[in-house]
């Protein structure tokens, strides 16, 4: 039947692998909205705009064709038919996300993309920083990952072979960023089961998770 799970969280929080085993694991779907800030982004600095500009970012984004997949198992992002899927975790992309995704017209282009794949799918793991507060305020279970800064940096190194210390230093940032724009994508659902993973595996987290489900 129709379920809808929202996972929140900052990056490194464990949230991409957390919601796709389970999404794998109760037969849903799954949705990384993190992927689709990252190919709008993409999208911008392929385009060369200035991507300080509000108004040409928003028009790179509503021109843009961006399809992502909700296979937990190997979703494919393309942007005007091109694979982006290697580029988008790239160092400059992560650079310029947070100010593209600050944008209100691609937050609200977004958004409405992703409830509509949301209602398509019916059963679903959507994975992101506003799920639960802004996209799925109705989702069935609203989780927020938590884990502390150390081994946030420690787990995102280890996932892209990055230095750690510049990985933490681009954590803080991020974060920075992320939560001080006028949306706050990283307010936390009020309803949400907040989840501290810092000394939890992937497997526990997971289990938590399909508990709370059949609660
Ligand atoms: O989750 P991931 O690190 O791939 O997200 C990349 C960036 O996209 C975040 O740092 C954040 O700026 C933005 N984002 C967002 N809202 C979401 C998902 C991601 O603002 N729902």
């Amino acid at each position: 039947g129709r379920c809808v799970v929202a996972v929140d969280g900052p990056s490194g929080s464990g949230k991409s692998t957390v919601s796709r085993r389970l999404a794998v694991g109760i037969g849903a779907r799954y949705l990384d909205t993190g992927a689709m800030y990252r190919a709008i982004t993409w999208a911008v600095l392929r385009s060369g705009v200035d991507r300080a500009d509000a108004g040409s970012v928003a028009k790179v984004a509503d021109e843009v064709d961006l399809r992502i997949g909700t296979d937990p198992q190997g979703y494919g992002v393309t942007v005007d038919g091109v694979g982006v899927d290697a580029d988008i975790r790239g160092p400059e992309v992560t650079g310029a996300v947070s100010a593209v995704a600050a944008v209100p017209a691609v937050r609200k282009l977004l958004v409405a993309r992703q409830r509509e794949m949301i209602v398509n799918a019916g059963r679903i793991v959507v994975e992101g920083r506003d799920i639960g507060s802004v996209v799925a305020p109705d989702a069935d279970l609203k989780v927020y990952l938590t884990a502390s800064a150390a081994a946030r940096a420690a787990r995102r190194s280890a996932e892209d072979a990055s230095d750690v210390t510049a990985t933490a230093a681009d954590l803080a940032r991020r974060d920075r960023l992320d939560s001080t724009r006028k949306i706050d994508p990283l307010a936390q659902a009020a309803d949400a089961v907040v989840l501290d993973t810092t000394e939890l595996g992937i497997d526990e987290v997971v289990a938590r998770l399909r508990d709370l489900l059949t609660e």
